[in-house]
């Protein structure tokens, strides 16, 4: 599976960062989980050794490996653009400028062709035809700015009928019911297997 920056969602992941930078924590550098994977742009243009904390030393970024970003960071799916939930929030949009003009417009066209993919997903599904319905639910999973399909899965129903097309609705709650848990359930049974 291709493993994209766990920051900008874009580019591969090519790089470690040192989530917590070694110069500043130098007992971490080995910790796994302060190793995330990010790409060169991220890893060496925007965040380098930003490391911003509050006035009680807590880390005022979003920690990837184990916090979730929607507690902090909302998409505007249309727009393509983070909004901040919380100061954490709007300290790592800034850190990692999440708001680059490429970033932007990769989202806004990632929105699109994640509406198509899973339209044509659920036509597969509904027409019994498993094994194609497998491999558009696989490139939906692998895209880049997998961040887009995470949000429209989150969106709330108010939200959801205003923002996407009608014909994704019945295939996004299909997606989050039965298709979407059976490919989820799938991977699992396959790493259990592969160790
Ligand atoms: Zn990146």
């Amino acid at each position: 599976m291709a493993t994209r920056c766990m920051y900008c969602e874009d580019s591969l992941g090519t790089d470690i960062d040192h989530f917590q930078p070694i110069a500043n924590a130098p007992l971490r550098a080995f910790e796994w989980v302060n190793q995330l994977l990010a790409c060169s742009h991220c890893n060496s243009n925007e965040k380098r050794d930003a490391y911003p904390c509050d006035a009680d030393g807590l880390c005022l970024l979003v920690d990837l490996s184990r916090e979730d970003p929607a507690e902090h960071l909302t998409l505007l799916l249309a727009a393509g653009v983070y909004e901040p939930r919380t100061p954490k929030g709007e300290t790592t949009i800034e850190v990692f400028k999440l708001n680059r003009p490429d970033l932007v417009r990769g989202r806004r066209n990632a929105f699109i062709s994640t509406e198509s993919n899973l339209q044509s997903w659920y036509r597969r599904h509904q027409e019994g035809n498993e094994t194609r319905a497998d491999r558009i639910a696989t490139a939906l999973r692998e895209s880049p700015f997998a961040d887009v399909l995470r949000a429209m899965e989150r969106l709330p129903e108010r939200v959801a009928v205003i923002v996407l097309e009608e014909e994704t609705l019945p295939a996004l709650e299909t997606w989050l019911t039965g298709g979407f848990s059976r490919v989820v359930r799938d991977l699992n049974s396959s790493s259990e297997k592969g160790g």
